[in-house]
């Protein structure tokens, strides 16, 4: 967490780096799944940011409650879901162990098309059901442009996952662009001058709706970013370190828990 007089504005966390099936892929004994680095250990996606006192978390999916014991996140101001995808909602109802802390519904930022799946998929939360401790969430259609939570601008991207629309987000000088195979040339002006891109690279050999780690690090290059993270990793990438030792200054691959300050 930030310390209060830290020369630093932004704290990023990146609470999983993984696919959706994650790393060690069950029943999987490839050199990857049976590696015992702890960076080839990869939980399901999801990214926290803190500025001052606000808290948000990127994606809630089904590994929530292990990435918020590990790294002590108690508070959340709001989440902002990306897309509708299992491996990024799948652990909507673990909010409830913050609602029980702070004694509030929590905002979910997302727009209108995943609002909808999430209230198919949640029912039992949103039939007025009296289902007994059901999560305490209320929906905030994302907005189109810059918005405000706490004191955190937040910029949305609209970008695609294949044919599925896909938000992105870029805080200050970092934007996080997961589950994405295509950035539109209109949404290359909102990735200007930024210090770190986190971007999703699935593996080397090319997939219908992700990036690969080659196109990952052609966009970094293109957009002249110092620091590149990819993210969203599956165990057909490779070892973490034997990727690592080919990749060039400034572009890396993400790992679980790892910190970022700006
Ligand atoms: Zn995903
Ligand atoms: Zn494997
Ligand atoms: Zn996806």
């Amino acid at each position: 967490m930030n310390a209060p007089h830290s020369k630093f504005e932004w704290f990023f966390e990146v609470l999983g780096s993984g696919t959706s099936q994650g790393v060690p892929v069950v029943g999987c004994a490839c050199a990857v799944c049976a590696s015992t680095n702890p960076k080839d250990r990869r939980l399901r996606s999801s990214f926290f940011v803190q500025k001052g006192q606000t808290r948000v978390l990127v994606d809630a999916g089904p590994d929530l409650r292990q990435q918020l014991l590990r790294s002590a996140i108690h508070d959340l101001d709001a989440v902002l879901i990306t897309h509708e995808h299992q491996d990024h909602t799948a652990g909507l109802d673990e909010l409830r162990a913050i609602n029980f802390i702070q004694g509030h519904a929590i905002p979910i930022y997302c727009t209108e098309q995943v609002e909808n799946r999430l209230r198919e998929q949640y029912s039992y939360i949103f039939k007025n059901s009296d289902y007994p401790g059901i999560p305490q969430i209320h929906f905030v259609c994302l907005p189109e442009e810059k918005f405000q939570i706490g004191e955190m601008e937040i910029e949305p991207l609209k970008l695609w996952h294949a044919n599925l629309p896909v938000t992105a987000f870029r805080f200050g000088p970092l934007a996080y662009l997961t589950d994405v195979n295509a950035i539109p040339e209109n949404a290359f002006p909102q990735l200007q001058n930024l210090e770190v891109l986190i971007l999703n690279a699935l593996r080397q050999k090319a997939h219908h709706s992700h990036f690969t780690l080659e196109e990952a690090i052609a966009i970094a290059d293109k957009l002249q970013v110092p620091q590149l993270y990819a993210t969203h990793i599956s165990h057909q990438m490779g070892l973490h370190e034997s990727i690592e030792k080919n990749l060039a200054p400034g572009r890396n691959l993400a790992f679980d828990g790892l910190k970022i300050q700006l």
